[in-house]
């Protein structure tokens, strides 16, 4: 999960007009950048609007500009109305990124772990952890199975990238030209424009040795 900035003048939004016009739709997928703001993965070959509060049928909900939500439709049916309480990524006033530490497990078969940071423990982070640990992991049928394995297989793909551009950082033989490339590539990982990025900061944050030759690119995002 990242942050996101919602225009000043929002796209109309009304129960006459839908919510899916290509205004709305053009709008969020530019303010989300291209993301789904659950899972972060990028250029969604199945883009959906999703409701952060679940409207069951309420029109005001439905129809609310500041409650369209830009993912993917894995995390979308996942969340379905289940999850309600969660973080709101477009709340200027919520610490999304320091409230939930990720982890990335050494095996794709393994489980994307998301747990709540101690000082941000409330009802809302906790959901929050739980509805994304669900997105990155579920497989509990056939084409969940599918879907997982797909985005897991996209999230390793950056993660290789990170352990090489790691294994430059920290060794010794690296030039500094060869560090210096490492580190630009790196610090692009760790923009939220980035698919995944909050995997990527949690990492580095947990990664002693690397960390303590990138304290500056982590730095902007602390
Ligand atoms: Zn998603």
């Amino acid at each position: 999960m990242f942050k996101v900035s919602r225009p000043t003048t929002p796209p109309s939004c009304t129960k006459s007009s839908g919510y899916n016009t290509a205004e709305i739709v053009k709008t969020l997928s530019q303010i989300f950048q291209g993301k789904c703001y659950l899972c972060e993965q990028i250029n969604l070959s199945d883009p959906e609007i999703e409701h952060l509060v679940p409207h069951e049928g309420d029109d005001e909900k439905k129809f609310d500009w500041n409650n369209l939500y830009y993912s993917c439709s894995r995390c979308n049916s996942i969340k379905g109305s289940k999850h309600k309480n969660i973080l709101d990524c477009c709340d200027s006033n919520t610490e999304i990124f320091k409230s939930l530490q990720f982890s990335m497990p050494g095996h794709p078969d393994h489980n994307i772990r998301v747990n709540v940071v101690e000082s941000y423990k409330n009802e809302a982070t906790h959901n929050t952890a739980a509805l994304l640990e669900r997105c990155y992991n579920e497989a509990a049928t056939g084409l969940r199975g599918i879907t997982r394995s797909n985005l897991i297989d996209k999230i390793f793909d950056h993660f290789c990238d990170l352990l090489i551009l790691r294994q430059i950082i920290v060794n010794i033989k690296s030039t500094s030209s060869e560090i210096q490339f490492a580190k630009d590539r790196l610090a692009v990982m760790l923009e939220s424009s980035f698919p995944f990025s909050a995997i990527w900061k949690w990492h580095l944050l947990q990664d002693e040795k690397l960390l303590d030759k990138t304290r500056d690119l982590i730095q902007p995002h602390l």
